[in-house]
């Protein structure tokens, strides 16, 4: 089996370089052909080199693959950009008519009771609610020289509504080619690995179900649909009375005169029990925390904090651990969400377990199948959050092109399992095995692999904005400055 290295413009440090040169010796078993390696700006050369038939790990060593991406999200168009950057072939493929993902606002939603939700009921992508601002403010939403602190669609505010990350993101797709190589009202129902290659199954609306091939895929599905609630809570499962999760969430209109109970303690869940609060009788936050004492919010006369609930009972009884019982008419779980892949038909290669999503190097390749298959944009609570996938994207990108190189699968599985043991050591439960907390280390060392650092101002911009949140966490889009 022959393969070809071309290099082109592409510009490594001499530390890349290095890792290069050692990784294409240990995994391809390149034996004296390193000198021909041309790496630096402008210079193009090749060599041939022979691999094992054996070799487990798909060989990447051409210039230009076929590339399916699955979804036009953020995730999704960074890495198609990255993917023609490196001039691979690219198809997006994009279920819905539009893109940008959770970014789009559809005032549709699903009806389904959420303790019993039918898997074939039609499923409506975003979770935005109408009155939706960023969480995060504008130097922090976007990507590197394509922020909204450059750009302005008209909302003045810091933290803008949503509508102005969906602008920002169609313009970063027609400004950069991406909209061409997107494949709207395409779902994609299956992908299968046979044969060293992908198989996609997509099914769209004109010719139904269709095959094609591809070398590698990117995984960019997102991860803010599938509904995860609190059932775990006595009771609960029995209880006969409404039960929303905030996936259906729009305006608070259907709650007015209604008791609530809102299970949650994110961003969603205090924004929308504020919101719902405006026109509801009364509205009941209760975090999973037992060391809270119920207590009446701030500026409202008909919303309380809890502690977690102790009990709910056939009778619409709700029982605090704070000691306080009340009669609710709605629950509204505000308790985020599952990554879900039902078209990936590979489950001995990765599986996800409790929101662990497994066994995957640096949240992005499964070993196994690296670096052909990869996930971008599982990794969720950092300020720098996009700049995250952006760096994810570039190295899917790098990493198919040869450019970058990867550990072996051996010792990718093994830093996989350090980073389970680390957790299980810091108590840290399996759910939360993608979440980043509000640290820099991940991002940091995903720049390093690419060539590039992340600004500081940044860093400072996420640290600020932690403590306003600790301070301010009603209305510190309001009192926060950069
Ligand atoms: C309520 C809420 C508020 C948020 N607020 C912020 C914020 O303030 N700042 C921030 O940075 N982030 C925020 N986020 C996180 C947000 O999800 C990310 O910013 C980002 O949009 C995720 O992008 P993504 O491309 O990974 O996923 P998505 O945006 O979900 O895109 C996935 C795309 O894949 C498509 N798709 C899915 N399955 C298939 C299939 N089988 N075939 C074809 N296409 C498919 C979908 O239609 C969709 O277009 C928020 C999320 C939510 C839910």
């Amino acid at each position: 089996m022959h393969c070809n290295v071309l290099s082109d413009s592409y510009y490594c440090t001499e530390k890349s370089r290095k890792n290069l040169l050692m990784a294409r010796h240990e995994t391809y078993f390149v034996p004296s052909t390193q000198s021909n390696l041309a790496i630096g700006p402008t210079k193009t050369s090749s060599f041939t080199c022979t691999i094992p038939l054996n070799l487990r790990r798909p060989v990447i060593m051409t210039d230009s693959l076929n590339v399916a991406v699955i979804g036009a999200g953020t995730s999704g168009l960074l890495t198609a950009r990255e993917l023609l950057r490196q001039n691979h072939r690219v198809t997006v493929f994009e279920k819905s008519d539009r893109l940008g993902g959770t970014w789009v606002y559809e005032p549709r939603f699903e009806a389904d009771d959420v303790l019993h939700l039918d898997p074939n009921r039609s499923i409506v992508h975003s979770s935005l609610y109408s009155s939706l601002r960023t969480n995060l403010p504008r130097p922090l939403m976007g990507f590197s020289e394509y922020s909204l602190e450059d750009k302005s669609y008209g909302d003045p505010r810091m933290f803008p509504g949503h509508e102005e990350v969906r602008k920002l993101l169609q313009d970063f797709a027609n400004e950069f080619g991406i909209t061409e190589v997107i494949r709207f009202n395409s779902e994609v129902v299956r992908v299968d690995y046979t044969d060293g290659q992908f198989v996609v199954e997509c099914r769209t609306t004109e010719v139904g179900s269709a095959e094609e091939v591809f070398d590698a895929v990117v995984i960019c599905n997102g991860h803010h649909t599938e509904p995860r609630v609190a059932d775990d809570v006595p009771g609960i499962k029995e209880w006969p009375r409404k039960q929303v999760h905030s996936h259906t969430y729009r305006v608070p209109e259907p709650y007015r005169d209604q008791v609530v109970v809102v299970i949650g303690n994110g961003p969603s869940a205090h924004d929308i029990s504020r919101e719902i609060a405006t026109v509801a009788k009364e509205v009941h936050l209760s975090s999973r925390s037992s060391n809270v004492n119920v207590s009446r919010m701030d500026g409202y006369k008909n919303m309380w904090q809890h502690s977690t609930i102790n009990r709910v009972y056939d009778d619409g009884m709700v029982e605090f651990q704070d000691g306080h019982s009340i009669e609710a008419d709605i629950f509204l779980h505000c308790t985020g969400y599952k990554f879900h892949f039902p078209f990936l038909r590979i489950n001995d290669i990765v599986h996800v377990d409790d929101n662990c999503v497994g066994p995957l190097y640096k949240h992005v390749f499964p070993p196994q199948l690296a670096p052909r298959l990869a996930f971008v944009g599982l990794t969720y609570n950092q300020g720098l959050l996009l700049r995250t996938f952006e760096l994810q994207s570039k190295w899917v990108a790098l990493a198919l092109s040869g450019k970058i190189s990867l550990p072996s699968e051996d010792k990718m599985l093994a830093d996989v399992h350090k980073h389970y043991r680390e957790m299980e050591k810091n108590g840290i439960p399996k759910r939360d095995t993608h979440s980043l907390g509000f640290k820099f280390e991940y991002v940091d060392w995903l720049a390093d692999q690419v060539g590039l650092r992340i600004d500081d101002r940044l860093k400072e911009i996420c640290r600020n904005l932690f403590e306003q949140w600790g301070f301010h966490p009603n209305d510190f889009r309001d009192v926060f400055q950069l």
